[in-house]
């Protein structure tokens, strides 16, 4: 859909402040156009059905994989990162998206469940319809890779799909909805662009549900609008990982895992590595192997530098500011510090001996630095691992006992001996607790997410006892007394709690 451009913006490459180009600010009245439009979009997308849905989306892939460079150029562009990142991100997507368009039906065509015995005479049936209008708000981070987590699995449940891109990668977004349309020949991805006042107008625009990723903060305001109109969300948000060392683990995968995880994508990572907690016993060794790997990388516009610059100009004061705490309050930069925040880029920064309340520690940083701290056991390691609003993802580095520590920390996602490999696990639901969001993308989760649950009960027979009317009788209580008290009377024991060790 068109509009006068009223208004518009600059999507600008961060390297330089140069114009990538330039797009429309979409107004309110656009957006809900776009919605009412991709409504009808909606009927031809649902009525295809699981195969012929599969069948346009493998097409969609496969000009995506095709142009896959293309893509990755808008990314690189536009977020700075380096383009090898804007690849693999982008091979994820499609991943994903492959996994979307392959795993629906399976997940979401109707099947029979068991009817129970109180229900003996009924067929119970289960099936999952489509919403109608999913809005997919995105950040600008990867930009690909993240609104597809949505966008592919709301699609293949059946839906159709608004997309408004951060203001930072429209592009991004645009290139989406208009290769979408070009391999399936009907815009049922859409893409609106615009400022923060875009994504509040989706909100409210009459869509049937909102997948947004992006900061806690604007989150909460998402959750407010969609409020007013009950319509249901998904919140992907911020988060403040942790990393655990064990005395057992391999330190040199472990410090170079910890180094990716921290310093890839210039920190802007939502499951980024932002705190490590290290057992005493290896404390020394790991800190000397994770300063050594920080020392190997250098933020600058060199075409093989390894991580480009802060996307978002108003992160820059924050991570400074982060930096500067930890520092204040007895903190020590074994690397960067103090000096390692410039006007575009900022330094690895690996910092030790930061007070666990200090902001370095407490807040989401979005930036190449990371705190280190020694730790008396690995159960210390999961309480302060634990002490945080958020609960997004986390990392164990550990022979023995990887999958108990894991599991023990409140977070949606772990990786043990491996750095972010579950976002790589189509299989595996992506999201957080706490201020770290609620809902799941990724998986058969992801898709039922995009979907509503119909539940059939069709009689098969008369029942033995037909309790539901008016007819019912005394004697017909008493033998369902008797009966129920056969099934679920039976006096039970509580176990004893475990002891935690
Ligand atoms: P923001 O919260 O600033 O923005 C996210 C999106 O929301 C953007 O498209 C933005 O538009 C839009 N937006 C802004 N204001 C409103 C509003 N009032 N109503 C509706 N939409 C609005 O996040 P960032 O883009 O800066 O992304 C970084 C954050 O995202 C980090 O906190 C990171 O941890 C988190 N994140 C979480 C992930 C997860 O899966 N849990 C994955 C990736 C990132 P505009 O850009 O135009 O302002």
């Amino acid at each position: 859909m068109t509009e006068p451009r009223t208004q518009t913006f600059d999507s600008l490459d961060p390297r330089t402040g140069d114009v990538v180009d330039t797009y429309p600010i979409h107004s309110p009245e656009h957006v809900r156009a776009v919605v009412a439009s991709a409504r009808e979009q909606s009927d031809w997308w649902r009525d295809l059905g699981f195969d012929g849905r599969k069948q346009a989306l493998t097409t969609w892939k496969g000009v995506i994989t095709r142009r896959i460079n293309q893509l990755a150029q808008i990314v690189h562009d536009e977020t700075g990162k380096p383009h090898g990142d804007a690849l693999l991100e982008a091979s994820l997507g499609i991943d994903h998206l492959a996994y979307a368009a392959a795993h629906a039906k399976k997940v979401l065509g109707p099947r029979r469940v068991g009817a129970g015995l109180l229900m003996v005479n009924q067929a119970a049936t289960l099936r999952y319809h489509p919403l109608g209008v999913v809005g997919v708000i995105g950040p600008w981070n990867y930009p690909v890779f993240t609104p597809m987590g949505s966008i592919a699995y709301a699609l293949a449940a059946g839906n159709a799909v608004v997309f408004k891109p951060s203001e930072y990668t429209p592009g991004v977004g645009v290139w989406l909805a208009r290769t979408f349309e070009e391999a399936v020949g009907r815009p049922v991805l859409q893409t609106v662009t615009g400022l923060g006042e875009t994504g509040a107008a989706l909100c409210t625009s009459g869509a049937d549900k909102i997948a947004f990723t992006g900061s806690t903060n604007t989150g909460k305001k998402v959750m407010a609008a969609c409020a007013q109109t009950l319509t249901p969300v998904v919140i992907e948000a911020g988060g403040k990982d942790a990393f655990l060392v064990d005395h057992d683990a391999d330190l040199d995968a472990a410090a170079d895992a910890a180094a990716w995880g921290a310093f890839a994508n210039a920190g802007q990572t939502c499951v980024g590595v932002e705190r490590v907690y290290v057992h005493k016993d290896v404390y020394q060794p790991f800190v000397d192997k994770l300063t050594a790997k920080a020392r190997e990388i250098t933020a600058n516009d060199a075409d093989d530098s390894k991580i480009g610059p802060i996307t978002m100009p108003g992160q820059l004061p924050i991570i400074a500011s982060h930096i500067e705490d930890a520092l204040a309050r007895g903190g020590r930069a074994l690397v960067g510090g103090s000096g390692a925040v410039g006007e575009r880029w900022v330094q690895p920064t690996v910092l030790v001996d930061v007070p666990e309340d200090s902001l370095a520690v407490t807040e989401e940083t979005f930036g190449p630095t990371v705190t280190v701290a020694r730790v008396e056991s690995m159960d210390e390691a999961v309480d302060l691992a634990n002490a945080t609003r958020f609960g997004l993802a986390a990392t164990v580095f550990s022979k023995a006992r990887g999958m108990e520590l894991a599991d023990r920390i409140r977070s949606g996602m772990a990786a043990v001996n491996g750095i972010i490999t579950f976002a790589g696990v189509p299989n595996l639901p992506f999201g957080g607790v706490g201020e770290s969001g609620f809902g799941r993308i990724h998986g058969e989760d992801g898709l039922r997410e995009f979907s509503y649950a119909k539940s059939i009960a069709r009689k098969r027979f008369d029942p033995p006892l037909n309790l539901t009317s008016f007819g019912r009788t005394a004697a017909q209580e008493g033998m369902f007394t008797q009966l129920m008290t056969l099934l679920h009377g039976r006096a039970g024991t509580i176990p004893k709690a475990k002891r935690r060790r």
